[in-house]
């Protein structure tokens, strides 16, 4: 900007004036903590600000599943974590989900209750998994108070694990409805804004020169955390998913997962949503740039081929990648880094089940006592 160009007085008394709240990300956390805590201080003065035109990162990107968990997820996290972080995981999912539809109302988002299964091509895998059915109704009547959840089935020629909590969701719909929401308390928020630092003050620097001034921010930038907190510990973790055109006979109804989630699949009327298989390409797949990797996708054809059995008359209509962020166990991070700064990121591929929860929460965070 041109050293001749000065802000005017008015600029400085209105536009430019000091935020009580700068939340960096219009994501389901952004947002979620902007509604918050507007309708808990309703004097509070916020913006959002958001680097892309509309969110750009995961939450309009992502599957849409409303999860609350499947058996061999659940699994593999007991080997990384004490039960006492795995039952904190599914209270957090399931609440979440609670609260997520509470506040949007289900019919604002798509939502369908179509109920979630786990997908077996082997044996020996469904009979480990299933071995752990008792444990995990038993967990989820204790922390939740729903009785038999998982029950072990058959579909379309595969052993199937069913979890009658799970649904889906359009998340689209979600995010416009959240925004709505977010406008309707006069919640500033401003698209296209990079954000480029944030200083211990308060100060939160755009291009063009521009300083902004809050008493807080809150860094709600996910997959990208780290570009403005190197400190933060968030790796970003690309996400694929395609949509086939509308097919004749759709078999699979439901939100489905394969491969201790690594797969997912669910059908959207008689197309199919197909992705994941990140874990094929760890390396290349923890970046924050967008684009396809085509050993992923080629992956993700050959089993909607082989184990769906989709035949010759389906082809790709849509296929798009997201950025999601991940923490070591992920568990989201939620923190006050100083005065000024707080962070709230790390969803870790949870974030319709939890991005509303952990949005109330930072909004709690930022407003509590210094
Ligand atoms: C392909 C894919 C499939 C998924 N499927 C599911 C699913 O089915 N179910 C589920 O629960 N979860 C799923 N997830 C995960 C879920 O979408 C995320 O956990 C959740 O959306 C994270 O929300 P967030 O608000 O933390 O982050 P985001 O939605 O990524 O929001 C962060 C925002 O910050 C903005 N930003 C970043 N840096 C800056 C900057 N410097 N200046 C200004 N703005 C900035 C970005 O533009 C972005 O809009 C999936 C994710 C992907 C990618």
């Amino acid at each position: 900007m041109s050293s001749k160009f000065q802000y005017s007085f008015w600029e400085k008394e209105t536009f430019l004036k000091p935020y009580d709240l700068i939340i960096i990300g219009a994501g389901i956390v952004g947002l979620s903590a902007a509604l918050f805590t507007k309708r808990n201080h309703p004097s509070t003065r916020i913006l959002v600000l958001d680097k892309g035109f509309m969110p750009e990162g995961a939450s309009t990107r992502n599957a849409g599943f409303a999860c609350v968990g499947s058996i061999t997820e659940y699994i593999a996290d007991l080997e990384k974590e004490s039960a006492e972080g795995v039952k904190q995981r599914i209270v957090n999912r399931y609440r979440g989900l609670n609260l997520l539809k509470e506040t949007l109302g289900e019919n604002h988002i798509g939502y369908d209750a179509c109920g979630g299964y786990e997908l077996f091509t082997e044996e020996q895998p469904f009979e480990e998994a299933s071995e752990y059915i008792p444990k995990f109704n038993k967990w989820m009547a204790e922390l939740t108070g729903e009785e038999k959840v998982y029950k072990a089935g058959k579909l379309n020629g595969y052993h199937v694990i069913h979890n009658r909590l799970e649904g889906a969701l359009h998340p689209g719909s979600m995010m416009q409805r959240l925004l709505q929401l977010v406008r309707a308390q006069d919640i500033e928020v401003k698209w296209n804004v990079k954000v480029e630092g944030v200083e211990q003050d308060g100060s939160v620097l755009l291009g063009n020169e521009i300083r902004l001034k809050a008493d807080k921010v809150l860094v709600a930038a996910n997959g990208f955390v780290k570009k403005l907190l190197p400190e933060v510990k968030v790796e970003p973790a690309r996400g694929f998913v395609f949509v086939t055109n509308e097919l004749e006979e759709m078999s699979w109804k439901g939100t489905f997962h394969h491969d201790r989630g690594y797969i997912y699949f669910r059908n959207i009327s008689n197309r199919l949503l197909m992705g994941g298989a990140r874990n094929i390409a760890t390396i290349q797949e923890t970046t924050d740039q967008f684009g396809v990797n085509e050993k992923i996708k080629d992956h993700l054809i050959k089993f909607s081929k082989d184990v769906l059995g989709l035949g010759k008359q389906w082809q790709i209509e849509s296929e798009w990648s997201g950025i999601m962020g991940f923490t070591e166990s992920k568990t989201p991070i939620l923190e006050r880094l100083d005065d000024h700064r707080f962070v709230a990121a790390g969803l870790s591929g949870m974030g319709v089940a939890i991005g509303t929860k952990i949005g109330s929460l930072a909004a709690s965070m930022v407003m509590g006592k210094k």
